[in-house]
């Protein structure tokens, strides 16, 4: 498992609760989205109607299902939390829609991965408030209409280019997440090291932000090991020091980039001079899986400017260089 890798880990589903920030007003970053979220619920507030449906589209990590709970907690609502993979027939959704109260929020994670049958019958649910219930089996099946109350969905995606259009086309709001910049991952260290009861010194918070991959997810799981390095260590304040020491027994360096990431680059820089290699050439020297090197590695490597993709394959830029102590065209095949 890899530490920065963005998806959470069993650990965390569990702890993952303790940090999550309930208010839109303690959901730290985003200002854009949040303004734009603001207003759309003090509207329906106003109009004392549930919303429109939203979706959050965003990598792994960014705050999506944080910010559907905290949708609710601001309407005062229940929230019933499901996902694509869960929902295995249009059945097991028509049950679920069947059941909703008045003005809940219905979560539908990773929705871009709901069978074909239950996103068709979600779009008319979400459209007309109505689900055709299927009773009994074989010929003699009957579909009973049920009118439902209203309700919001809210759906959150990964990959939100693989949502077909009549669905996305239901969502009146869309809110699409970003990476953090650094100074916003600060803050959200500062303010988990708190519920944690952990005590950060000067310095301390940047040198976790700096290595959190833009994501708040492994923000928080780096600070978790930070805290138990604090524990083993007996210490009552964490230094910036402690950080890199803590993290560097983690193989996670000062850019964020773990021993796969700097194996992917090694292998571009010493063994091709830079490059281009091919993904499958390149996954087999650090012996990956190809998807792995390119969903894993690669997008963080890209952002961040080590890495190239180019029709020839993947090329080591300047910064990879000087980020392995090197310079473009240096000797290294000796
Ligand atoms: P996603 O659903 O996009 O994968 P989550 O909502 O589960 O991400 O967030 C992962 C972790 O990061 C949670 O512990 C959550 O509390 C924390 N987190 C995410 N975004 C923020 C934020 N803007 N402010 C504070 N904590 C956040």
């Amino acid at each position: 498992l890899r530490m920065v890798a963005a998806t959470a880990t069993g650990e965390e589903s569990v702890s993952d609760e303790e940090l999550r920030p309930a208010a839109l007003a303690s959901f730290i970053g985003q200002p854009r989205l949040k303004a734009q979220l603001q207003l759309f619920l003090d509207a329906a507030r106003k109009r004392d109607v549930p919303p429109d449906h939203i979706l959050l589209a965003g990598p792994p990590g960014l705050g999506k299902t944080t910010l559907a709970m905290i949708v609710a907690n601001e309407l005062g609502v229940p929230i019933r939390v499901t996902s694509g993979p869960a929902i295995q027939h249009a059945g097991d959704l028509a049950s679920v829609l069947s059941s909703l109260e008045t003005g809940e929020v219905l979560f539908i994670d990773e929705i871009h991965r709901l069978p074909r049958a239950a996103e068709e019958l979600l779009y008319i649910a979400m459209e007309d408030f109505r689900v055709d219930v299927m009773v009994g089996k074989g010929p003699g099946a009957t579909s009973i209409p049920l009118t439902l109350p209203r309700f919001t969905v809210i759906g959150a995606t990964t990959r939100e280019g693989m949502l077909p259009s009549p669905l996305r086309a239901r969502f009146g709001f869309t809110a699409h997440l970003d990476y953090y910049p650094h100074g916003e991952l600060e803050k959200l260290v500062e303010r988990s090291a708190v519920v944690l009861g952990l005590a950060l010194s000067e310095g301390a918070s940047e040198q976790l932000a700096l290595r959190s991959r833009g994501t708040p997810r492994i923000a928080n799981r780096l600070l978790r090991r930070v805290r138990d390095w604090a524990i083993v260590h007996d210490l009552d304040v964490v230094s910036a020091g402690d950080v890199q020491e803590a993290l560097a027994l983690y193989q996670i360096d000062a850019e964020g980039l773990d021993r796969l990431d700097i194996a992917v680059l090694n292998a571009i820089v010493r063994s091709f001079n830079g490059g281009p290699v091919g993904l499958n050439t390149l996954a087999a020297m650090v012996g990956e899986e190809s998807e792995t090197v390119e969903t894993v590695c690669e997008p963080y490597l890209v952002r961040e400017g080590f890495l190239m993709r180019t029709p020839k394959g993947r090329v080591a830029t300047r910064k990879a260089w000087e980020h392995l102590g090197l310079q473009p065209g240096d000797d290294v095949t000796a």
